[in-house]
């Protein structure tokens, strides 16, 4: 999809930037902040813009570099800091130098290790141990800053502020936003995607196609593999029209827009679908949007989402919306990886889901995907879990089955003369109805199910 970086990306990056400074550094005494959090601060080295690194390509590549020879001054500590050259980092956004933060990302820390540069970890996770001989990236919202002078102890929301405070007090940086918007090829010589209303006419030059001839359709071709032109221009019956300004022969545009033209809007039209004299009424659009949640991979983040609110809130810049924002909420779902590898068919380590469907059935084979982890994080493959998934749920289905019916109407049990373990089921169900409801609402779903795994030991003795 993009370019290749080899040819993109002359990159320096600039290894070995974290923390430097003791921790005993005295709060308030001149301590310096820990340049990594520098970096995540005001957007990396020091002396350009707006640098941004490319999250999610390129992993399985082996880094390689170059040691320029030079070192620059880092201004926030004066630690000297070696400049390299290398082929992982791309250009996509912003430009300048990039600051590695090998502590904290998996294809720094790679490079680091490969060149023996120093690896200093600036963020902690409060509660959890951290593996020395990895990075720490997975970050959950408790994490605290380490390593980094008088910032050391904050968390991550309040050193961020307060390093840019610092900076600023310093005189040696400023608060910016950074857009990370990509540019966007409307117009591509495919036979797939959205066509382009426009018509050529030699009297009247370009004309929009009149609102009830749309939508334009496009024609059925057999051949439509790129040829250099669009493969729309070859076919006689689509190009030729007449000008809806002057009734002459036209010429239709061929070229046609990038399917995320779609995907920026369609879930206006979820809320209308049934309307055929405009795309969406913004009364009925109004009432529905915006949407409460959006749930996607880090992907989305920076392409499909970025695109459907930019497009958004141009519609709503032109009247057709009454509202800015298309999504309330959005939650990043992590990868399900495979003996640590993204899975890819040219890997060979793609696990089906079928092959656990066929043996356990649907119910077992999505409730151990939702038992890894948690799903904001990564997680990586395991069958090591399914056979006592698949023997919870037997159990679940033979204890629905043989249970005694409470009798009489919902809401019309009445706990008050119960002791033994049936107090202690009804106890235990309670307390599971709390810690499931609260887990689904924060999308914790590996310990909502490990609820009710142990409610379900409180009930098993009870009989079946
Ligand atoms: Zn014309």
């Amino acid at each position: 999809m993009h370019s290749s970086p080899g040819v993109k990306a002359l990159v320096a990056i600039l290894c070995g930037l974290m923390a430097a400074l003791p921790e005993s550094t005295p709060a308030g005494q001149g301590g310096e902040p820990a340049p990594a959090i520098v970096a995540l601060a005001v957007g990396g080295a020091p002396s350009e813009p707006a640098p941004f690194r490319h999250q999610m390509v390129l992993t399985d590549r082996v880094k390689t570099g170059v040691f320029t020879g030079r070192e620059v001054v880092n201004p926030v500590n004066r630690e000297p800091i070696p400049v390299y050259v290398s082929d992982y980092v791309l250009m996509e956004y912003g430009t300048g130098a990039l600051m590695a933060v090998p502590a904290h990302d998996d294809r720094d820390f790679e490079f680091a290790k490969k060149f023996s540069l120093p690896i200093r970890r600036v963020v902690e996770p409060v509660d959890e141990e951290v593996h020395e001989d990895q990075p720490f990236v997975g970050h959950a919202g408790n994490e605290r800053v380490v390593n980094s002078g008088h910032f050391s102890g904050m968390s991550v929301a309040e050193a961020t502020e307060a390093i840019i405070r610092w900076l600023e007090g310093e005189g040696k940086g400023r608060r910016a936003v950074s857009y990370r918007l990509r540019d966007w090829l409307v117009s591509r010589q495919r036979y797939w995607g959205a066509p382009i209303p426009m018509v050529y006419c030699d009297t009247d030059g370009l004309v929009p196609v009149p609102e009830d001839q749309l939508p334009v359709l496009l024609p059925d071709i057999a051949d439509y593999a790129p040829k250099g032109s669009s493969p729309l221009a070859a076919s006689e019956e689509f190009v030729n029209t007449t000008c809806p300004a002057c009734g002459g022969a036209a010429r239709r545009e061929t070229d046609t827009m990038d399917t995320f033209v779609d995907s920026s809007w369609y879930f206006l039209r979820y809320c209308d679908p049934d309307n055929d004299d405009a795309p969406w009424s913004r009364e009925v659009v109004d009432a529905w949007m915006p949407v409460d949640q959006y749930i996607g991979g880090v992907e989305h983040a920076i392409l499909h989402l970025m695109y459907a609110r930019f497009v958004t809130k141009a519609l709503a810049d032109m009247d057709l919306l009454g509202f800015q924002e298309p999504f309330a909420n959005l939650f990043t779902q992590g990868m399900i990886t495979h003996q640590g590898a993204k899975m890819s068919k040219s890997k060979g380590n793609v696990i089906s889901p079928s092959t656990y469907v066929e043996r356990y059935g649907a119910d077992t084979a999505r409730c151990n995907i939702l038992f890894l982890g948690p799903p904001a994080q990564d997680a990586d493959w395991s069958d090591s879990g399914v056979g006592g998934v698949h023997r919870f749920l037997s159990r679940v289905w033979r204890l629905a089955e043989t249970a005694r019916p409470p009798g009489g109407e919902p809401g019309s049990f009445d706990p008050s003369g119960l002791e033994g373990g049936a107090l202690e089921l009804v106890r235990k169900a309670h307390w599971a109805i709390d810690k499931v409801t609260g887990d689904i609402e924060r999308f914790q779903f590996n310990t909502a199910i490990a609820a009710l795994m142990e409610l379900k030991t409180v009930w098993h003795p009870m009989g079946a």
